[in-house]
């Protein structure tokens, strides 16, 4: 059985990923970051 239910989909997700540009973002504390730190700075400008 090899079907990816979305619950385990959702358990296999990969720590986080950026949004805006698709970057793979290392889990850091500030969870509460969703970009990555390029797409961050631009945002904050
Ligand atoms: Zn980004």
């Amino acid at each position: 059985m090899n079907i990816t239910s979305p619950v385990e989909f959702f358990k296999t997700l990969p720590p986080k990923q950026c949004p805006e540009c698709g970057q793979v973002i290392e889990e850091q504390a500030e969870s509460y970051l969703m970009e990555c730190d390029h797409c961050l700075s631009k945002k904050t400008e």
